[in-house]
């Protein structure tokens, strides 16, 4: 068995009291990488391949103690000793192989593969400095480097390598392993490719860099500032590395296992997660062609491997590249995909179908779709509209293609690790049970009018704000009153998320409380966002609410009632405090824009009530729970995409029709914030707002202060919004991504259990 005090014996030669929490993160550190190398790996004739530029894994100690059902033995053995397990988890540096939704959906479903025990393998790219660390300094977003990679980490150096060729320089790969521990089951494994040659050492100020020294910035960060050309060409390089690098290992071990290639597509399924990996589609038919199979024959077999997920229907987030660029990086693809363009042109007489279109932009969903044989959206709203405007045409001629997959959350990482306090409370009332099949939370609606049982939902609620409040002023010195109503939104920073509405929420309440109209319970409205580099816009908005947090906070008239914070560096670690305290979850994307959401489901799961707009996931949350356990405003998707079509949105409207936005709007730019703020970046958001505000923030600004109004009325009813909590919890099964993960498996992957 494993034991702490016998690993800390070995390694250090002293009891575990006399140990440093560093000494006992780096014991467990091993300790949990031989446990999980016991574990079986995954088997099986096919295989899985998911291939993503993004994992957001998150820490990685105590999920995989879980995992490893270590956990409390190892809790209680510290404890024994003096030590925290939770001061421990602090230790670990939080690796940001991630940006946001997609690259957290990712790791989640690698939990959820390796604890169905299917034999499948995330590949991506070892960044050494991940995604920025984000300060604050001035009211303004500052980027920093966030090295997360230590001498000892969950990093496992594998004797692998494979020549990748861009154009006259050719690079050595190196891989290394990231162990992927399932419940109870299986381990697999996170490859991720990397060259030796990276250098961090050129990195100068802030976050900048040489684009231009391949050999040196490869693998160094994920996704950098893209506004430039220099940008666009790193990225391709970094694509075009990560899916030659796959494509080679997939071949390999096909072979391995005694395939003949041309049956590759009984030993191996590639999903492409979004089309950052799209290119391996063309690398695989040139491999398959280099090893001597026909051109035709290649790309039939490819096909048939690989399969296209969506997230977005932004435009332009779709990715599109001149063949200009991709004849710079990857010169021996571009005949490839000119034949591929070809093949559709001979095939159907539609130039909105190509790959390469007439300004000569290859459009890289649609290499995706033609040469895929399955195409899902992510949540059932996004898949609808996938079909019905965004790829309508492409839905018209493949409509077997096209299929549904609603997103999920590892309930392991989102309930079991973030919330110890709720996850033994459900065991205690239910079993342990729903911990295999989520759906079993449903039992909880036995308790729904038990006014114990509520009491003590609203009790570990409470417990969980307090381990919140401690949290931020320890961290991020953040002072918050744990009696207050916790209204969160969390999430990357853009428009179409609407952080700004809430934003002019602030506004709105802070005028009226200086009027005198207080509300009877105080209220902290907490943001925390990233920034992408170059996303102006963004950042002004950002500007905004650390403008506003200073106005308000250091009001007299106005902190005692409404308190705003934006918690800096939001990542998965502090998505883990955050969640289990929220009271209002806010989720209120501009309806058709966001196609799923997962922070929605996360909060849900741990017992808070929703303020949404029928977008993504939030229409299927809706559904689950009823309308009277969820606070929904504002237009519907339907009436969005008119307003698209037709072009006649117009803000200015909304705005001088409306006294109340009136003058929420008009306050950005006041005297109040131009004190705190810069001119510029304040009166660039403003007119962004009043002259062409383009995910129509102004819309939905009158209903959602209504609704939002409402949900604060109706906390103070505290048995009614108790039982409003525990239906969200027992409603959450569904967004269990071992859901998810059965049903890619039983209608795309195929593999066998
Ligand atoms: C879940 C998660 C997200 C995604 O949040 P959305 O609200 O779905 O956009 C982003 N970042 C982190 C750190 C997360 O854990």
């Amino acid at each position: 068995m494993f034991s702490v005090k016998e690993y800390v014996k070995k390694m250090y030669q002293r009891e575990v009291g006399a140990c440093s929490d560093r000494e006992l993160y780096e014991a467990l550190l091993n300790m949990t990488q031989e446990a999980a190398k016991e574990q079986e790996s995954s088997k099986g004739k096919k295989k899985l391949y998911y291939i993503s530029a993004e994992f957001l894994i998150g820490k990685l100690l105590s999920n995989n103690l879980i995992n490893l059902g270590l956990y409390d033995q190892v809790k209680k053995e510290l404890e024994e000793a003096g030590k925290l397990l939770t001061e421990i988890e602090e230790i670990e540096p939080e690796p940001s192989l991630g940006n946001g939704g997609l690259g957290r959906l990712a790791a989640c479903f690698l939990d959820s593969i390796a604890t169905l025990g299917l034999n499948g393998d995330g590949i991506g790219l070892n960044y050494h400095l991940g995604l920025f660390k984000q300060e604050f300094e001035n009211n303004l977003q500052k980027e920093t480097v966030n090295p997360w990679i230590e001498e000892h980490s969950w990093l496992t150096r594998r004797e692998v390598s494979y020549p990748v060729t861009f154009g006259n320089l050719t690079v050595h790969s190196c891989l290394y392993d990231i162990a992927v521990t399932g419940l109870h089951n299986r381990t697999n494994k996170l490859h991720l490719f990397d060259i030796d040659t990276v250098d961090e050492g050129i990195v100068t100020e802030g976050i900048s860099f040489d684009k231009e020294d391949i050999e040196k910035n490869l693998t160094l960060f994920l996704y950098p500032d893209d506004s430039d050309e220099k940008g666009h060409l790193l990225r391709i390089f970094q694509q075009y590395f990560m899916v030659s690098n796959g494509a080679q290992y997939i071949l390999d071990e096909a072979v391995k296992k005694g395939c003949n290639l041309h049956d590759l597509p009984e030993y191996a399924v590639i999903q492409i997660n979004d089309t950052h990996p799209t290119m391996v589609i063309p690398e695989l038919i040139r491999l398959l062609v280099q090893k001597g199979i026909d051109l035709d024959e290649a790309i039939e077999i490819v096909s048939k491997t690989c399969a296209y997920t969506n997230h977005t229907i932004l435009a332009e987030a779709l990715e599109k590249w001149p063949i200009r660029y991709l004849k710079k990086v990857v010169p021996q693809l571009v005949p490839i995909i000119e034949i591929l363009d070809d093949k559709v042109r001979r095939k159907f007489d539609d130039t909105d179908l190509a790959v390469i279109d007439k300004n000569d932009n290859v459009h890289m969903a649609h290499i995706d779709i033609h040469y895929g044989f399955s195409v899902n959206g992510v949540a059932y709203l996004h898949t609808e509209i996938l079909k019905k405007n965004e790829l309508r045409k492409f839905y018209e001629i493949y409509p077997e293609k096209f299929n549904n997959k609603t997103n999920g959350i590892t309930f392991r990482r989102w309930l079991l690790h973030c919330n110890h306090l709720l996850a033994d409370w459900i065991t205690s009332k239910i079993g342990r049970g729903y911990k295999e099949d989520a759906m079993e939370l449903e039992k909880l609606e036995a308790l729904l009018d038990d006014k114990k049982a509520l009491h003590e939902v609203q009790a570990i609620k409470h417990e969980n704000k307090k381990i919140l409040k401690e949290y931020l002023l320890r961290t991020q010195g953040i002072e918050i009153d744990d009696h207050s109503i916790f209204d969160i939104q969390v999430k990357r920073l853009h428009e179409y998320k609407r952080q700004q509405m809430n934003a002019l929420y602030v506004i709105h309440k802070y005028l009226e409380i200086k009027r005198g109209k207080k509300p009877g319970r105080p209220i902290t409205i907490m943001f925390g966002a990233k920034a992408a580099p170059a996303y102006v816009i963004a950042k002004d908005i950002i500007h905004l609410i650390l403008c506003l947090e200073e106005l308000v906070n250091n009001d007299p008239d106005v902190s005692p009632y409404m308190k705003v914070v934006m918690v800096e560096n939001y990542n998965v670690t502090l998505a883990e405090k955050l969640i289990p305290a929220c009271d209002i979850s806010e989720q209120i994307s501009l309806a058709s824009k966001e196609a799923s959401g997962t922070g929605n489901m996360k909060f849900m799961l741990n017992g808070a009530v929703t303020l949404g707009t029928m977008d993504g996931a939030n229409v299927e949350i809706a559904e689950l729970v009823g309308r009277d356990n969820i606070y929904i405003f504002g237009e519907n998707s339907e009436t969005v995409i008119e307003h698209y079509k037709k072009g006649d949105y117009c803000s200015k409207d909304y705005y001088e029709k409306n006294a109340q936005i009136k003058e929420a709007v008009d306050f950005i730019v006041g005297p109040e914030l131009m004190k705190l703020g810069q001119k510029e970046n304040l009166e660039r958001l403003y007119k962004e707002l009043l002259n062409k505000d383009w995910f129509m923030t102004l819309l939905d600004f009158e209903d959602y202060v209504k609704v939002k109004e409402q949900a604060y009325k109706d906390f103070e009813d505290r048995d009614v919004w108790m039982r409003k909590m525990l239906v969200n919890i027992s409603k959450a099964g569904f967004f269990s991504s071992d859901r998810t993960i059965e049903q890619y498996n039983e209608d795309i992957w195929k593999l066998e259990k």
